[in-house]
């Protein structure tokens, strides 16, 4: 049972997996170019600082182009080398 999955996607993309995505993981928006930071939150949203990005609600979008979650690009490397 090792079946390669069907679509890659986008590099970088999490797919709306969030077992990628750890606490201090930031994902930019593919659309505008935004990046969600869970150190600063999001003011638009009411989001606190400190909140991850697999904990924002539901029906959370990007604050500047409204894309929806799935859209968000992980940036991983600020936390680990590449
Ligand atoms: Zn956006």
């Amino acid at each position: 049972m090792s079946q390669a999955p069907a679509f890659d996607g986008f590099e970088g993309s999490y797919l709306g997996d969030k077992s990628n995505l750890r606490p201090d993981s930031r994902l930019e928006c593919k659309i505008c170019w935004w990046v969600y930071d869970p150190a600063t939150g999001d003011e638009v949203w009411q989001i606190p600082p400190g909140t991850a990005f697999a904990d924002l609600p539901a029906h959370w979008r990007c604050p500047q182009c409204d894309c929806p979650p799935e859209q968000f690009l992980l940036l991983d490397s600020a936390t680990r080398k590449a």
